[in-house]
């Protein structure tokens, strides 16, 4: 009989990792708690386009639906040869419409009112910022050339034969770019795309600020109808291979029995309908749970390892400092998403994305209050002019209530006005607006406080804050951006590795 394996999460790691199990044979169950759709971040979602249409003559509207994608909204990496095609190649994504960003500005950022590109192609990117930055340019090889090397390993993270983590884990990122670059200004122009992960001047390693942005050195690509094409197309080659993903089935424990994961228990419509689902009343020596059993031989879980402990009872056996480690670690920041419907024919669309920052702002070091940086991802139309725009800026997590309704309707005020900068005109565009925050996401996750890149990593403390995959519970196996490196690329290298040590553990 064939083992099985029970997925938490379909997140892009939650799915990668069913897909590579079906593939060795493992009967393959995803749960996933969001009633309608897989994917996780992955997500894009439909709006009525506007609610109230005003005058075609004083106000030009469009009528219908309009789609935004929620935690993607490009990657790099994706060309021949490059980080993110091998792995893409293997996982059957290759084939999805992807379009290349324009190689000379895939990110444009604005500071103290003047506009850098960051351009992909390794000679491409020297070149244009040398041009601007002159002296700089011994510096600007320096800095590709050690992005490049770290590139070239994607399954290095660990370290060879899974020892321990690679050595640039335990270097600054920050003290890396002190040392390479001497103008200030360029220095916050390397680092100002702050949507690719959190620049905490601090903790960031050298590791995950290099093999990122190598990626979308290398080439910068957005995938033309959003992001749900990823996690659809994984569900399919899950499905065709027998795998099952049902969706609106929450996980409500983790079950163990003599140190050894035996399934999990879910709750929702779908559970009980066409999955192997033992009642509780079979299982008379498991704990009284909510959900129904899923029995399982082993279980990945693709959620916050915390809140994957907070699944796990205690009679598992798991011990307190580990739960206390993990579940004390400090996660990224969370964002504030303002998805805006535009009135036609008024903001020029963009390729690539502008990253504007208040006067005299560091990506490095966001300020205590306010708003100081937003991201502008561009949804072009035929016309030549945006359609729709996202804006994403970092915010505080605020719990529901009247202080958070406030806050929200603050930000949305702060976010406008600075992506105005570099906008001219952006408020009279736009036709309809709808926001999310860290309270949002951590609804829909489950992560945390709503971060939007999990665990933050810690060169002081590489051991500490990469999360193995292995877990104390036999059986019991973790995946997704929170273990090693956030976003596409990360997720997907953490996937392979997740199923790797499966493979070597004979699990
Ligand atoms: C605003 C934003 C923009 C981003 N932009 C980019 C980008 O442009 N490019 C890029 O490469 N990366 C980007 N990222 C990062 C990237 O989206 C993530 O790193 C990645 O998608 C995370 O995937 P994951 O598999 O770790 O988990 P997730 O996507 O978080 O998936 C976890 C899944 O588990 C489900 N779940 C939670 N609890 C339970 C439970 N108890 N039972 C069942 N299911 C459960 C959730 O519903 C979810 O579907 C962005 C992130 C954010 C937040």
């Amino acid at each position: 009989m064939a083992k099985r394996a029970v997925i938490i999460g379909s997140g892009l790691g939650g799915l990668e990792c069913a897909l590579i199990l079906a593939r060795r044979g493992y009967a393959v169950t995803v749960l996933e708690k969001h009633p309608t759709r897989a994917g996780g971040c992955l997500q894009s979602f439909e709006r009525r386009r506007s609610l109230f249409p005003t005058s075609p003559s004083s106000c030009p509207t469009r009528s219908g639906i309009c789609r935004f994608d929620t935690g993607v909204h490009y990657v790099g990496g994706l060309g021949e040869g490059e980080s993110l095609h091998t792995l893409f190649a293997e996982f059957g994504l290759l084939d999805l419409p992807w379009k290349q960003i324009n190689p000379d500005c895939v990110d444009e950022i604005v500071l103290d009112g003047k506009a850098y590109p960051l351009a992909s192609g390794y000679r491409n990117f020297v070149d244009r910022l040398a041009a601007i930055f002159p002296t700089e340019r011994e510096g600007l090889e320096r800095f590709v050339a050690a992005l490049r090397d770290v590139g070239s390993h994607i399954f290095d993270a660990v370290g060879p034969g899974n020892e321990g983590p690679n050595p640039l884990f335990s270097r600054s990122a920050y003290e890396f770019l002190q040392e390479t670059i001497h103008d200030d200004t360029l220095r916050r122009v390397l680092s100002g795309a702050f949507m690719r992960m959190e620049l905490a001047a601090d903790t960031l390693p050298l590791y995950n600020f290099a093999q990122i942005n190598n990626s979308f050195v290398q080439s910068a690509w957005k995938l033309e109808g959003g992001g749900q094409q990823i996690a659809d197309r994984l569900v399919e080659q899950i499905e065709a291979l027998g795998g099952r993903v049902i969706l609106g089935a929450e996980v409500t424990g983790i079950d163990v029995v003599d140190g050894r994961v035996v399934g999990v228990r879910a709750k929702g419509p779908r559970i009980g309908s066409g999955v192997t689902v033992l009642r509780q009343a079979q299982q008379p020596s498991l704990p009284a749970t909510t959900g129904n059993l899923i029995t399982a031989d082993i279980v990945v879980s693709d959620i916050h390892p915390a809140a994957t402990l907070a699944l796990v009872g205690d009679e598992a056996g798991v011990r307190k400092a580990y739960r206390s480690r993990i579940c004390s670690l400090p996660c990224s920041f969370g964002v504030f998403t303002a998805n805006i419907a535009l009135k036609k024919g008024i903001i020029p669309a963009r390729d690539g994305n502008i990253y504007a920052y208040a006067p005299g702002a560091d990506p490095w070091h966001p300020a205590a209050e306010g708003t100081d940086r937003v991201m502008i991802y561009f949804y072009p139309s035929e016309d030549g002019f945006a359609d729709r725009l996202d804006l994403i800026a970092p915010m505080a997590y605020q719990a529901a209530g009247s202080v958070y309704e406030a806050a929200k309707e603050a930000k949305l005020r702060e976010v406008l006005a600075l992506a105005e900068t570099a906008l001219p005109g952006l408020s009279g565009a736009v036709e309809n607006v709808w926001t999310s925050t860290p309270l949002t996401w951590e609804h829909f996750t489950g992560t945390p406080g709503g971060s939007a890149f999990g665990i933050r990593k810690d060169w002081r403390n590489p051991l500490g804050t990469l999360i193995p995959s292995r877990t104390p519970v036999k059986g019991l196996w973790l995946t997704g951006q929170n273990l090693n490196l956030a976003g596409l690329l990360g997720v997907s290298i953490t996937s392979v590795l997740t199923c790797k040590m499966i493979a070597e553990a004979g699990d």
